[in-house]
This record gives C-alpha cells, sequence and structure tokens, in this order.
C-alpha cells in the first residue's frame, strides 16, 4: 500500500542545546516502523528518475520496495550491488541534490527519504551481521552435511571472503574514499592490495575531516576491517612521492599504480593579518579535533579553545569547522559567507544543524583583514557588505562589495574555510604524470593517467567533490586496473 503523506518521516535527533555541548551522532536513526512507513511513501514510478540522480545507481525503487515489505537483508544486498560504503553514503551524501533532487513525492511535498533509507538499510544490517553470518554459517555446514538443500547463495556473501591471489600487485595511494572503494573492488577479484596512506590511520576525509557527530569514526574503521579481512594490506605514515617515489612501487613490483591522494592543502584569503596567532585553516582545525581527538580531555593534542570564532566559507567544510567550534565551548561562532542562503554550498541538513545549534551566519559578508594586538593575537575580523550581481563563470550571481560598508566582527580566532587545492607532490616527482586544467592529475574516462599503469580518481582529479563521486571514482578505476592487467 501507497502512503501518500508529503512529508517525510522526521529523523529522530538529539536536543539541539544537548548536543551543541558533545560530539555524539546528531541524527540518531529511523526504526523498523519509521523506515517501513517512509518506505510506503515510495510511488515505484516506471521510470526510475531517483536512480539516475545517483552517481553510482542504487537500485533505488527496488530497495525501497524491500525495505516496505520489512526485508532488511534484502534491501541492504541491492545496495550493495553498487555501492562500496552505504553506512557512510547514508549520512554523508547530499541526497537533495543527487537522487531525492529527482524523486517524485517532492514535486508535491518532499522527496522520499532515500538516505535515511539508505542509513537505516546499512545499520540494520551491522546489527546484524554476526547472527546473519553464524546463520549462514549453520546453513552452509548443514548442506555440506547433506541435511539442507535449500541453501541459499546470498545467506553465504554475508562473509567478506578473501579470494585466492591471481598473482597480481596493486599499490592504492590514499586511503579516502576513492583508494577504499578502489582497493576494495580489486581484492574482491583477487589481487594483492597495498594502501599507502600519509596519515596514521586510514579514511581520507572521512576520518580527518567529518566530524564524530556526523559520521562516528567506528563505521569508517570497520568498513577499513572489512577490506582488512579481504586481505588489503594498509601501510600508514607512509607519503608516496616522498618516502617512496611513484616509479619505486613499480621496482617494488606492483604492475598497476592508483593515486587517490585528495585534494586537501587549504587555500587562504591572502588578506592582511592572516599570518596572526589564532587564523588556522579548516582542514587543520579538523584534523586536531576528529583524527588526533583533540575533543577527548585524556589527548594532550593542541587545538584552539577560542571563545568567539569565525569561520570563513559556506561549504560542509566550513559548516562542520563551525559545529566543533561550538562543542569545543566557543560562546560565539559566526559563519562567513559572501553570498546568500540561496548560493549556499553546503548540505541543507548541515545548515539547518548548525542554525539549530546556534551558529550566527553572516550572509553576504566578505573578510578584508584580520586584525591582531600588539603580541600577533587575533582581536578581530574585519568585513564588508556584499551584494549579487550579474552571474559569473559559475552560473552564480557574483558578490560585489558595497563601499564603505566596512566593519568588524570582534572574534579571537578565525577559521578559514574556502576551499582546498592539490597537494602537487605526486605531480612532481612522478615523470611523465601530466595535470589536468586545473591542476589536479589528469586521466581519461577510464581513469587512466598519462602514465603507463598509474590511475587516478577522486578529488585529486575533479577537485573538492563528493565522498559517491570519489567512491564512483575508484570503481572505475579498479576496471580500467583490470582491463590493463588481463593484457
Ligand atoms: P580524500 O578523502 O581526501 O583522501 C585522500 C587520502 O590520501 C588522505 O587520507 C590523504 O592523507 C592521503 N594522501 C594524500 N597525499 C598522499 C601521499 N602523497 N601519499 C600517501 N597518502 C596520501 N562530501 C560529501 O559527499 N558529503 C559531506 O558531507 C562532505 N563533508 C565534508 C567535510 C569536510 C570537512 C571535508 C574536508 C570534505 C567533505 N566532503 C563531503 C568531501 C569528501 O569528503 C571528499 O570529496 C572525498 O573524501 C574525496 O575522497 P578522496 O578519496 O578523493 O580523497
Ligand atoms: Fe520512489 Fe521517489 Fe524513486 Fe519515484 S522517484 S521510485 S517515488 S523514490
Amino acid at each position: 500500500m501507497i502512503n501518500l503523506k508529503h512529508e517525510k518521516n522526521p529523523m529522530p535527533e538529539q536536543d539541539p542545546v544537548v548536543r551543541a555541548g558533545n560530539f555524539e551522532e546528531v541524527a540518531q536513526g529511523y526504526t523498523a516502523q519509521m523506515a517501513i512507513n517512509e518506505a510506503m511513501r515510495c510511488l515505484r514510478c516506471r521510470k526510475k528518475p531517483c536512480t539516475t540522480g545517483c552517481p553510482v545507481m542504487v537500485r533505488i525503487p527496488e530497495f525501497v520496495a524491500e525495505v516496505a515489505r520489512g526485508e532488511f537483508e534484502a534491501a541492504f544486498q541491492i545496495i550493495s550491488e553498487t555501492s562500496a560504503l552505504p553506512r557512510i553514503c547514508g549520512r554523508v551524501c547530499p541526497q537533495e541534490n543527487q537522487c531525492e533532487k529527482f524523486c517524485v513525492q517532492g514535486i508535491k511535498g518532499e522527496p522520499v527519504a532515500i538516505g535515511r533509507l539508505e542509513r537505516f538499510v546499512s545499520d540494520w544490517h551491522a546489527a546484524h551481521e554476526e547472527e546473519l553470518k553464524a546463520a549462514a554459517k549453520a546453513k552452509a555446514e548443514a548442506a555440506e552435511a547433506g541435511d539442507d538443500e535449500d541453501l541459499d547463495l546470498e545467506d553465504l556473501a554475508m562473509e567478506p571472503q578473501q579470494v585466492p591471489s591471481n598473482g597480481h600487485k596493486v599499490a592504492v595511494v590514499g586511503a579516502g574514499p576513492a583508494g577504499l572503494t578502489c582497493a576494495g573492488d580489486l581484492a574482491a577479484k583477487g589481487y594483492e592490495v597495498t594502501v599507502f596512506e600519509s596519515l596514521h590511520k586510514p579514511g581520507g576525509v572521512l576520518a580527518y575531516g567529518i566530524p564524530e557527530f556526523r559520521l562516528p569514526k567506528d563505521i569508517v574503521a570497520a568498513e577499513v576491517a572489512k577490506l582488512e579481512e579481504r586481505g588489503v594490506k594498509f601501510v600508514n605514515n607512509a607519503i608516496i612521492g616522498r618516502a617512496e617515489t611513484v616509479e619505486e612501487l613499480f621496482e617494488d613490483g606492483y604492475e598497476a599504480v592508483f593515486v587517490g591522494t585528495g585534494a586537501g592543502l587549504p587555500a587562504f584569503m591572502n588578506i592582511p593579518g592572516e599570518n596572526l596567532l589564532g587564523v588556522c585553516s579548516a582542514n587543520e582545525y579538523l584534523t586536531r579535533i576528529n583524527l588526533m581527538k583533540g575533543y577527548l580531555p585524556e589527548y594532550d593534542t593542541p587545538v584552539q579553545k577560542a571563545k568567539r570564532i569565525a569561520v570563513v566559507g559556506g561549504g560542509n567544510v566550513a559548516m562542520d569547522a563551525a559545529r566543533c567550534a561550538k562543542r569545543m565551548g566557543a560562546e560565539k561562532v559566526y559563519i562567513v559567507y559572501r553570498r546568500s542562503m540561496e548560493e549556499i554550498p553546503a548540505r541543507a541538513e548541515e545548515i539547518h544543524h548548525a542554525i539549530e545549534e546556534g551558529i550566527d551566519f553572516q550572509l553576504l559578508k566578505n573578510p578584508v583583514a584580520v586584525l591582531g594586538d600588539e603580541n600577533g593575537y587575533v582581536t578581530g575580523l574585519e568585513c564588508v557588505e556584499m551584494e549579487l550581481g550579474e552571474p559569473d563563470a559559475s552560473g552564480r550571481r557574483r558578490p560585489v562589495t558595497k563601499e564603505g560598508s566596512n566593519f568588524v566582527l570582534d572574534v579571537d580566532c578565525v577559521i578559514m574555510a574556502i576551499g582546498t587545492k592539490l597537494n602537487k607532490l605526486i605531480l612532481e616527482t612522478t615523470d611523465n604524470l601530466k595535470a589536468n586544467d586545473w591542476g589536479g592529475i589528469g586521466t581519461d574516462e577510464g581513469a587512466a593517467t598519462s602514465h603507463e599503469g598509474v590511475f587516478a580518481g577522486g578529488d585529486a582529479v575533479t577537485g573538492a567533490a563528493t565522498v559517491i563521486l570519489a567512491m564512483g571514482a575508484g570503481k572505475t578505476a579498479a576496471g580500467s586496473i583490470e582491463e590493463y592487467l588481463k593484457v
């Protein structure tokens, strides 16, 4: 039966006042009944527009139909056909610009909450995994003994299995979503995969950037553990281009290399005062808090604990930094963004949560200087007001300064979240590896670079994008590497 309710079933969440003081997950997930009710809102459209809006083409109506029937494991198996990290995507994908944007229910009301359902299904699977494995094992043993002819091969797929080696060694550089997906797909085909990661933990932005209250780190660790069970080896604290070059990886016997090193080099505004004490990049701030657990009193990680903070930027990174700042005890946190709410690029849910948590949005404002005292510490952020002019090359209306509108925000810390660039280390240390137009690693559609045997994908190729696009690129590259090594 279809439920014609126009609104999504609301997501249970921690109270905004309570959660602004802790790092626990904000959204608490649907119950089974809520998920079934939500799934029943799906109209089973014949043309399946939602599926075309998903970068990895998850069979959405089919998995949603299984949820509506209460068949959660069947729903999980459908999602897993195309998405390697559904617990992560269900939490962080910008669904409003992807699958949900095309959902027919969205024309008259709110779209089906596809992301929330994906999260529910994959969390349900994780919570029941041990039970499912035990049942599958018992069934397999019974079948072997000839007692059970009803052996369902899907049951056996529960266990991440280490496929026998096909003798080919592949190196993956960077353990973000692109690298992890590429590694997982190749390991599933019997390739001997080693992932080299410059930080002390795998996960890329999932580990160092996105905060615990949006993406609990045990979820990322569980995905990495599954890859290890499939035979993927991780070498942490290994900066390729410094410790070893790409060329040296080939000398070590790797026959193909996938580069998924992201675009983590922070950009600054180049305004006066940016070198004052109390100015930092959002990436550094978030890394100290997330990866180095700067929010836990038992950790010695040095991290700014300012009282009045301005975060410059309007993307997910800016929202994450602002909401972390609040949780680190700041009394006043501003988001300073030069366009209006119409153009702000962060996920709608993050903006909504930030507003609920008391973040002060200074829209149509742009910093022109960081002000400091005689000891070099930040005392304020001088800004100007902006108005929107004609659309620029990106199609968004260009912000134009209102002359004489200068004012000062009284802050003791400024966090820059205005975008990131590629770290050029791999390009500079690998011969015959060509850059693309924006300075990232150049590839063809199949993720092959100009260097024989080297493939690349994710933010390192496209510039800062999304988790699901990085995963899609890792998948494409794994397919191309397989083709390449077959010849
Ligand atoms: P990354 O995740 O950046 O991983 C690259 C890895 O390579 C890193 O671990 C890095 O340490 C390692 N590395 C770099 N150089 C070397 C080297 N020379 N040798 C070895 N290892 C190296 N996207 C969404 O879809 N939804 C969100 O809500 C969202 N929020 C975000 C919040 C923040 C704070 C940030 C920073 C990004 C966010 N994004 C979000 C974007 C998304 O996380 C990225 O697009 C995605 O992680 C890119 O994946 P990747 O694998 O290409 O690179
Ligand atoms: Fe269901 Fe919406 Fe997809 Fe139609 S577009 S099949 S209503 S989820």
